[in-house]
């Protein structure tokens, strides 16, 4: 077994503190990876918190990691040591299913391994996920980060990043498209870029207009306060296609009246509370209220390769592991521009704390 330091919610709303396990020894196709980086996602949060109910103890939480493969077992053929890899929302799935045949393995029809906050396959072993300095993931859910792209900023680009770029790509965002990104947090600012890069006319739909200028340079082209009731009235009927993001509730009927004719409002974000529609929000105008999961392992990968051509990579704010209480709740304050990346060097030093 491989002993790993990770830092872990010991019980719902307890703070984060260090934590020693082991991880299993490769089998014949895993790899082993040492974590260099590991995003903070705000699912991390909702987990760690228990917001979703259900939630696994003790949880190291962490689905956006990036780092150097150390090891492999002697039937991989896809990496090799000293590889750039990384490791997104889940580690595994049935494989034998109509989805994961078809790369969707999000919607495995037994239910994807997530990365963490899960049971492994054999039913017994809880899945522990980024925030440590060793993962063992099987060669067929591990991605390549391409050599371009810098560990830290590619990080976000395993959640936040394939959480855009899937639901861009599925409706379609590109030239002549019309696209609106609800809140400019980890996932928005993900959002803004990519389907900048893929040609569509971008807006961003913010509380307020304090992240203008940030807005503009990561490729919007327009940017509204959705303070100000005026927005909802200028833009109605505007957009192809919104991407909300937020984890609050928001007034559902207001933003569907934003879609054209065929238009998709789809749902990233997470709120506790379900979402209300009036029926006629959808039926003027053939609208649709849609959701997306993060993406499967192939189109992850392409996700990853349109980076490393479009030059996109996440704006980050790096920490080191004893600060992530601290960040959890900056990022529930909306204070971050735009993702917190854990440096897990900071792991081995004695301000960790083990
Ligand atoms: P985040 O960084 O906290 O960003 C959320 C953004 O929403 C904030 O920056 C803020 O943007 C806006 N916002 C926050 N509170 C709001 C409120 N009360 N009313 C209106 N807008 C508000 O979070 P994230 O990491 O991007 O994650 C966002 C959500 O997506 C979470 O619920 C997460 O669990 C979920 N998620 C879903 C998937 C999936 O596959 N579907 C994957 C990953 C995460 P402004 O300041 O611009 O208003
Ligand atoms: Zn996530
Ligand atoms: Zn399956």
């Amino acid at each position: 077994m491989i002993k790993t330091l990770g830092y872990a919610a010991y019980k719902a709303k307890e703070a984060l503190a260090p934590f020693t396990f082991e991880r299993r020894d490769p089998r014949d196709h895993d790899v082993v990876i040492d974590i260099q980086y590991c995003g903070i996602c705000h699912s991390d949060v909702h987990q760690a918190r228990e917001e979703w109910g259900g939630s696994l103890f003790p949880m190291v939480p962490g689905h956006e990691i990036a780092g150097i493969v150390t090891r492999v077992g002697p039937a991989v053929t896809k990496y090799k040591v000293g590889d750039r890899v990384g490791v997104g929302c889940f580690v595994d799935s049935c494989r034998e299913c109509d989805y994961c045949k078809q790369g969707l393995e999000q919607f495995c029809t037994q239910g994807m391994t997530g990365t963490y906050n899960a049971m492994e396959r054999d039913g017994k072993t809880l899945s522990q996920g980024g925030y440590s300095t060793t993962i063992v993931v099987d060669e067929n859910y591990v991605l390549r980060i391409p050599d371009t792209l810098p560990l830290d900023a590619a990080a976000p680009l395993l959640c936040a990043g394939i959480t855009l770029y899937s639901p861009l790509a599925h409706w379609k965002a590109g030239p002549g498209k019309k696209v609106a990104i609800i809140g400019l947090g980890g996932l928005g600012h993900m959002g803004v870029k990519l389907a900048h890069a893929m040609g569509a006319d971008v807006t961003v739909l913010s509380q307020s207009l304090r992240k203008e200028a940030d807005g503009r340079r990561l490729g919007a082209d327009h940017f509204y306060a959705t303070s100000d009731e005026a927005t909802f009235t200028k833009l109605a009927g505007t957009f192809d296609l919104i991407i909300n993001t937020v984890s609050a509730p928001i007034d559902w009927n207001a933003y569907l009246g934003l879609l054209k004719v065929d238009g998709a409002l789809v749902v990233v974000g997470v709120p506790e509370e379900q979402v209300p529609v009036g029926a006629f929000s959808l039926i003027m105008g053939r609208r649709s209220l849609a959701g997306s999961l993060i993406g499967g392992i192939q189109e992850t990968q392409e996700m990853l390769d349109f980076c490393a051509k479009h030059n996109i990579i996440s704006d980050i704010e790096t920490i080191a592991i004893n600060q992530v209480n601290e960040a959890y709740d900056r990022v529930v304050a909306s204070d971050v521009r735009y993702r917190f990346v854990i440096d897990m060097a900071s792991l081995k030093t004695a301000e960790a704390g083990f």
